[in-house]
């Protein structure tokens, strides 16, 4: 269950508390998403530390709460050339990391794999700022952007396959991923949509996560926030009985031929 942040902080510690508390009790994890109106790589110093605040802030409601991620966008493009616009983003991330850590924050700081083409952050992009900043800096994988910013570009395992192999570098043992359905037009993300009306396929993905064997956390982020979550839980817990079923007949097979 993700706690949005959206439009801004507007929770008091206490109740931070009270919700991490509910949360573990019912065995839900959370991960936070801090504000959208951040830019970490703007040519306006004042934007890029009130986006630096606006994330620690977030880094400290989802420490409190005992979240696993705190997400945040990367940054988009303004009068700066591309490649100062990189520098700038990796040098700020960098520093809000460094405000985590020396807060002692339990958790990680997400950069998410962005939809539209001004934005910077497709995975590439993101797996190298991860590389560059080091630890504290994990991708947040959402699927849906690189759907739509791809054209819809994921429709088989070997689309998923290759996105997990690309992460191979970080060498990470974990991962948080975004699934949504979506509607996209020329490479940009238009809107989210419920999973089962859109063309990209939870099952595709759901297979794949459980024959691979990766550790992912998948956060539903589709405008039927909690009935997209449990449909995805209902799904890979299906699957999950279909691979069992079969491995049990393949033992069996096994012993009545001797093989
Ligand atoms: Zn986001």
């Amino acid at each position: 269950m993700e706690v949005q942040f959206s439009r801004g902080i507007r929770i008091e510690e206490e109740y931070a508390e009270e919700v991490g508390d509910r949360a573990d009790e019912l065995g839900v994890q959370l991960s936070v998403h801090s504000p959208y109106y951040t830019n970490l790589g703007s040519d306006d110093e004042e934007v890029v530390q009130n986006s630096i605040d606006k994330i620690v802030m977030s880094g400290h409601m989802g420490d409190v709460m005992g979240a696993n991620v705190v997400v945040a966008h990367p940054g988009f493009y303004t009068s700066l050339d591309p490649q100062e616009t990189k520098e700038k983003i990796t040098q700020n991330a960098s520093l809000t990391r460094d405000f985590f850590r020396d807060s002692n924050y339990q958790v990680d700081l997400g950069l998410e794999v962005m939809g539209k083409k001004q934005t910077f952050g497709t995975l590439d992009e993101v797996i190298e700022l991860c590389e560059e900043i080091g630890e504290g800096v994990v991708p947040v994988i959402d699927f849906a952007h690189i759907h739509a910013r791809s054209n819809g570009g994921l429709r088989e395992r070997e689309d998923f396959e290759e996105i997990f192999e690309k992460l191979d570098s970080l060498g990470l043992d974990r991962y948080y991923t975004y699934f949504t359905g979506v509607e996209y037009e020329n490479g940009n993300e238009v809107s989210h949509k419920p999973i089962k009306k859109a063309d990209l396929d939870f099952d595709i993905l759901g297979q794949m996560l459980l024959e691979s064997g990766h550790d992912v956390t998948v956060i539903s982020i589709s405008p039927l926030v909690e009935h997209d979550a449990i449909y995805m839980k209902i799904r890979l817990e299906r699957m999950l009985d279909d691979l069992e079923r079969e491995g049990t007949f393949k033992e069996v097979a096994q012993q009545v031929t001797g093989a």
